[in-house]
């Protein structure tokens, strides 16, 4: 306020009574600070890092203080998604629902190892070795599991990224932009990103001829058993 008596005290006659009262900023910090500063989490946890989202929003760490501590329900109401523990193949449709359904602007914070990379399951048959492979997370928290305030800081940080956004060139306010939506991704001998299906597609074909020569030289016991036959 001091700045702006400063600057334009010569320009535009300010009353006495109202010059402590006047406040000049821009539309983006107020935008900013009103959006960093409630940021609703999606009330949903994985595994054990959950333990430590939900200390953080109890009494002794008072997630209050950031204007954070309104978990939601429901997708729709949530403006950061807190992946906190380990990510399944079989969770991961589920969780990218959920993304889907989130209104913009919204933000993904990968908590812990193992929604970071994988953590101590990397190599499982049944983990997804960092959600990032379908979300696209704003914050990682390392740790295993990472402290209550490990997770502060996240949100901290989470909170400085908001604050550098314009919203000239904020992506939800674009023309012709409804926002990102990330396919369901489905199950096959692997986790299949539909996204990435052109590129899988190509490398399937590129492998075929190998296989197709296979085929076409068969042993010669199975020589006359496989011939084709027509249904
Ligand atoms: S990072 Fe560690 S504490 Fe967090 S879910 Fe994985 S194993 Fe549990």
């Amino acid at each position: 306020m001091t700045a702006a008596n400063e600057t334009f005290a010569s320009d535009i006659p300010i009353p006495d009574e109202v010059a402590d009262n006047i406040f000049i900023t821009t539309i983006d910090k107020i935008y900013n600070w009103s959006r960093r500063n409630s940021l609703w989490p999606l009330g949903f946890g994985l595994a054990c890092c959950a333990i430590e989202m939900i200390c953080t929003a109890a009494s002794r760490y008072d997630l209050a203080r950031f204007g954070m501590e309104v978990f939601r329900a429901s997708p729709r109401q949530a403006d950061v998604m807190i992946v906190s523990g380990t990510v399944t193949k079989k969770m991961i449709p589920t969780i990218v629902r959920l993304y889907n359904q989130m209104p913009e602007p919204r933000y993904v914070l990968s908590m812990g190892a193992c929604s970071n990379g994988g953590g101590p399951f990397k190599e499982g048959y049944n983990v997804v070795d960092g959600v990032d492979k379908l979300l696209p997370v704003d914050v990682y928290v390392p740790g295993c599991p990472p402290t209550p305030q490990a997770l502060i800081y996240g949100l901290m940080t989470l909170q400085e990224k908001i604050s550098q956004q314009s919203i000239r060139s904020v992506p939800w306010y674009q023309k012709g932009s409804p926002g990102e939506v990330v396919p369901i991704p489905v199950l096959g001998p692997d986790l299949v990103d539909l996204r990435q299906i052109d590129l899988i597609r190509e490398n399937s074909v590129g492998s075929m001829p190998e296989e197709a020569e296979s085929v076409s030289q068969p042993s010669e016991s199975t020589e006359t058993t496989d011939e084709p036959t027509s249904a």
